[in-house]
């Protein structure tokens, strides 16, 4: 199986779609967010680094991102095809992540971009906060990740279009969750 990247905004549904494709193409994920959130909880140093970054809605140092990711990446067994859910969220990570890859004798394989308007977006977070609880789903956070996705994370779209993997997803378009989902493994199963 192929590696894929999903890729899109806050509350786009990274981690919801990612379930579904793990569930089905029996692949492994990494969600970086909540790779972080865990260890948070746990109350390590990296757990510290990391609350005051979030909380702040801004992104944690390339340096350290790229490190947790290849650890992470390398606990699963090679050939298995791994879906990176948050990862990568600038320039250089992806940069980093296709030579990690490369480095391995694999490739990034396909990416999928999830579009959804901010309206859509805003009103899901903010039922998330109150179904979750998540520390960053308030509205002056919400705002903060929204501006550090455009500027920061928006731009590697079109880095992905040039290197011929990008896939998009409109929710306007396919209306649905079902929707979404029927197209995403059409695309998926084309590529395999
Ligand atoms: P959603 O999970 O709904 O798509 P999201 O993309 O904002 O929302 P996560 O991917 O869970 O949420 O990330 C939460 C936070 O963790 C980010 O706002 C950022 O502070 C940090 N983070 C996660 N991944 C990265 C990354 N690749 N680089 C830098 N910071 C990251
Ligand atoms: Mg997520």
């Amino acid at each position: 199986m192929k590696n894929i990247i999903i890729f899109g905004a806050p509350g786009s549904g990274k981690g919801t779609y990612s379930d579904e494709i793990v569930t089905k193409y029996h692949m492994g994920h990494i969600s970086t967010g909540d790779v972080l959130r865990a260890q948070i909880k746990a109350g390590t140093e990296l757990g510290k680094t990391a609350q005051s970054y979030i909380d702040n809605g801004q992104l944690l140092p390339d340096e350290l991102m790229i490190d947790i990711l290849a650890n992470a990446y390398d606990q699963f067994p090679a050939g298995q095809g791994v879906i990176f859910d948050g990862f990568p969220r600038t320039i250089p990570q992806a940069e980093a992540l296709k030579k990690m890859l490369a480095e391995r004798g694999h490739d990034m394989g396909m990416m999928i971009e999830l579009i959804v308007g901010e309206d859509v977006l805003m009103q899901r977070l903010l039922r998330r906060a109150i179904e979750q609880g998540r520390a960053d789903d308030n509205e002056e956070t919400i705002k903060k990740r929204f501006a550090v996705y455009h500027s920061q994370t928006a731009p590697l779209s079109d880095w992905f279009a040039k290197e011929g993997i990008r896939h998009t997803f409109s929710w306007a378009e396919l209306g649905s969750k079902e929707g979404m989902l029927e197209a995403i493994f059409k695309t998926i199963d084309e590529q395999a």
